[in-house]
């Protein structure tokens, strides 16, 4: 089976589009949280996710847009990008989101937003957090999302090592046990602003890191209109 995982789109639609347009045939589309916050066009994200059939778990800003998660702990720019999320959320959207469980298992993935023992707010941004949250999860392969950086840790022996997330060819994954981080669609953080999502081969046993450009002046242009905070805008050009 072929799926496309796609992580943290904070209604960032051109970015989703792009990414859509990019996709190879898959069998499913897997989303890991942060559908909406931060972007411009979180009821046109929504909808479109719910297009392509999209199995999605709950990210941070997903749930304090419909008041399930405490949104005491986002920084101001964050903070007010979800006061304009809440405020234009139509009710389907509310629907959905407020619908999203925190974690998925399937076969042999399981998915999360941050991290499997602690879904909506866990960051694994080392080798010791990743080797922490290997007995957390049951299935060899763990998706997750969270900290906008794609990378693969995989358990070797008892430490962790990491697999960098290479675009030149696909990563071939072995028995190993690993937790896949595919990046951000909506606002990548490693320093590329280009959209950045993974194809996953079940059958082939492959990971293809797959980076896409899209027209970030024109979502800068929307996040203008709304009022959205001015470095929430600055960073995608940035990719940080
Ligand atoms: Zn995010």
């Amino acid at each position: 089976m072929r799926l496309a995982v796609l992580s943290d789109i904070h209604a960032n639609l051109a970015a989703l589009d792009a990414v859509v347009d990019d996709m190879p045939p898959v069998d499913e589309v897997w989303a890991l949280g942060d559908l909406v916050g931060y972007g411009p066009q979180p009821n046109e994200v929504i909808r479109r996710l719910v297009e392509l059939g999209a199995r999605a778990v709950m990210g941070n800003h997903d749930g304090a847009a419909v008041g399930v998660v405490d949104a005491s702990w986002f920084n101001p720019d964050a903070a007010t990008a979800i006061r304009w999320t809440a405020s234009v959320l139509d009710d389907d959207s509310r629907t959905y989101l407020s619908g999203l469980p925190q974690v998925r298992r399937d076969g042999d993935l399981t998915a999360v937003h941050g991290s499997p023992r602690e879904p909506i707010w866990e960051y694994i941004t080392d080798q010791r957090i990743a080797s922490e949250n290997l007995g957390s999860f049951e299935t060899r392969t763990c998706l997750f999302g969270h900290t906008h950086m794609p990378i693969i840790y995989r358990a070797d022996g008892d430490r962790m090592e990491v697999v960098p997330a290479d675009t030149a060819a696909p990563i071939a994954l072995d028995a190993r046990r690993a937790l896949i981080n595919p990046g951000s669609v909506g606002q990548p953080r490693d320093g590329n602003p280009d959209a950045s999502y993974v194809v996953l081969d079940t059958d082939a046993g492959t990971a293809e890191y797959r980076r896409v450009t899209y027209d970030v002046p024109a979502t800068q242009r929307l996040m203008r209109e709304r009022d959205l905070p001015r470095w929430l805008v600055d960073r995608l050009s940035q990719g940080r």
